[in-house]
């Protein structure tokens, strides 16, 4: 598809409504995008003709619906250019990801005093599910300090490697900042002192190309809703090697290939971490949403959303108790800023007045907000469907706000 925005525009039918009496302008993407009509399509096409339980019905719809649902697999696997489809595993999301393998993989292969690595700017879902490894097994976190910029010290993460080092675990790109992390130059080294490396892809999947095979993670995490696909779904990449040493995660369905009561035995990589029906009808709704953005291409996306960013930094560089935070040279389209005075939420909510949705608080990411010593931010993030019209009227916006206390 050729770059039409108002063509793209069309396909989102939730864009076009009003907020408060204004037209609604979406910035709100780094938390979830919109979904175009041919997911939505998706989901009712299913549940209309071919609901059925997968992989292990004789009749039609039981066959359809498994093939439907085995394609989206296949167009994930071309996605992120992973070597075959068995290394995708369907999860609820990012969080059920990185939950997975540090109940798995964490469980079997770090122990005590072992060390893993993670950086300032991650995401709970990224700290937590460490953390409680951490205390199960007596093992350490290591946190790669950043610069006032908003990018990670490399120096610094090289020094935390040692030996002890099992697990890097790492965001691609920041939501809070927009930052994008050089991924593969800390896998690189943390394969030279054997450490694997876990890419939490939440918000670069959506933005930029992936191939897993070029940058050699070990395993990526995405959640399906940030690249306009249904919510309560994400993806765990894994390396085939690694995912067969892990054991399962959860026990039932699906996952086994023989149970008695005496012994049981796991299926094959990918459904030996499928436990239970899984959630059909969105990973079928989700094959279209890849479709949409496979049509447009990743380089077409990123262009378009550099150019609404460098917009919105032009024209908000200058007004008067403007804070922007997170100033990273290699940035996905995150305007992460503060007013003077304000306090983030009624910035949120005076945007929101206008019909400017924005995300507001610390983004999940806490200790990010520490180390910069605020509370939170107000986040604006752009999409493939947002335009420069918006961009301006934002900024009017802002200007407007701020000159209350500035
Ligand atoms: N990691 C990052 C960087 C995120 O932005 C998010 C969601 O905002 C997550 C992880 C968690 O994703 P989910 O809530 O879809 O599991």
């Amino acid at each position: 598809m050729s770059f039409d925005l108002e063509k793209i525009r069309g396909l989102f039918p939730v864009l076009h409504q009003e907020v408060h009496g204004r037209p609604l302008v979406y910035f709100d993407n780094a938390a979830t995008t919109q979904k175009p009509q041919a997911v939505l399509d998706a989901l009712r096409n299913y549940y209309e003709h071919d609901n059925s339980n997968i992989h292990r019905g004789a009749h039609t719809l039981a066959d359809r619906a498994t093939r439907h649902y085995e394609a989206t697999r296949e167009k994930v696997k071309d996605f992120i250019n992973s070597r075959e489809s068995a290394e995708v595993i369907f999860t609820k999301g990012t969080t059920e990801s990185i939950n997975l393998v540090a109940q798995t993989f964490g469980r079997k292969f770090i122990g005590k005093d072992d060390e893993i690595i993670i950086s300032t700017m991650e995401h709970h879902s990224n700290i937590v599910p460490w953390q409680m490894l951490c205390e199960e097994k007596g093992a350490k976190l290591r946190v790669i300090p950043i610069q006032e910029n908003g990018e990670i010290i490399f120096e610094e993460f090289e020094k935390l490697l040692n030996p002890k080092t099992k697990l890097v675990s790492i965001v691609h790109a920041s939501n809070a900042l927009g930052t994008i992390n050089p991924v593969k130059k800390i896998i690189q080294a943390a394969h030279e002192i054997g450490a694997k490396v876990l890419l939490d892809g939440a918000q670069s999947t959506s933005h930029l190309e992936i191939d897993v095979q070029e940058l050699d993670c070990d395993f990526l995490a995405f959640s399906a809703h940030k690249l306009y696909g249904p919510t309560g779904l994400g993806v765990l990449y894994g390396k085939r090697e690694i995912l067969e040493e892990m054991p399962p995660f959860l026990g039932g369905g699906e996952m086994i290939k023989e149970v008695s009561f005496e012994k049981t035995t796991y299926n094959e990589i990918p459904f030996k971490f499928e436990a239970g029906t899984p959630n059909i009808a969105d990973v079928i709704a989700f094959g279209q949403a890849l479709d949409f953005i496979q049509s447009l291409g990743k380089k077409q996306i990123k262009a378009h959303e550099d150019e609404l960013l460098s917009y919105a930094n032009q024209l908000t560089k200058d007004i008067k108790g403007f804070i922007p935070v997170g100033t990273a040279a290699d940035k996905v389209s995150v305007l992460s800023f503060n007013i003077q005075g304000m306090h983030p939420f009624d910035v949120g909510q005076m945007l929101d007045a206008r019909g400017i949705a924005v995300r507001t608080g610390h983004h999940c990411t806490q200790p990010l907000m520490h180390r910069f010593g605020i509370e939170g931010t107000v986040r604006a993030s752009f999409a493939v469907y947002n335009t420069k019209s918006e961009i301006e009227n934002m900024a009017e916006g802002i200007a407007k706000i701020a000159r209350i206390k500035n």
